[in-house]
């Protein structure tokens, strides 16, 4: 038995914890917790600031004022379009 996810409207093939599929359920994750000092949102992109120091590292200047050395910086891709209003951009990059 499968559904069709709430967020994307995709049938899934799975029966699952919730509404969602996999793929949905992780964005949403990612928005309960938007307030986590790591995430940063530039241009629709999602990142998370690790904790291994890297050589390429980026500067992040959020919107509230914080300053980061990201020298650890995941890129997890671009936000789907659906969820962009509930994960709006937090930061910029200085160049
Ligand atoms: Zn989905």
């Amino acid at each position: 038995m499968g559904f069709v996810c709430n967020e994307c409207q995709e049938p899934q093939n799975y029966t699952g914890p919730e509404p969602v599929c996999y793929g949905c359920a992780q964005w949403l994750a990612r928005i309960q917790r938007k307030q986590h000092p790591a995430f940063v949102v530039v241009a629709h992109r999602f990142y998370v600031i690790g904790s291994v120091g890297h050589e390429n590292g980026k500067v992040v200047h959020f919107h509230d004022g914080r300053i980061a050395n990201a020298t650890d910086l995941y890129d997890h891709g671009v936000i789907p379009e659906r969820f962009r209003e509930r994960l709006p951009d937090n930061a910029t990059f200085v160049s």
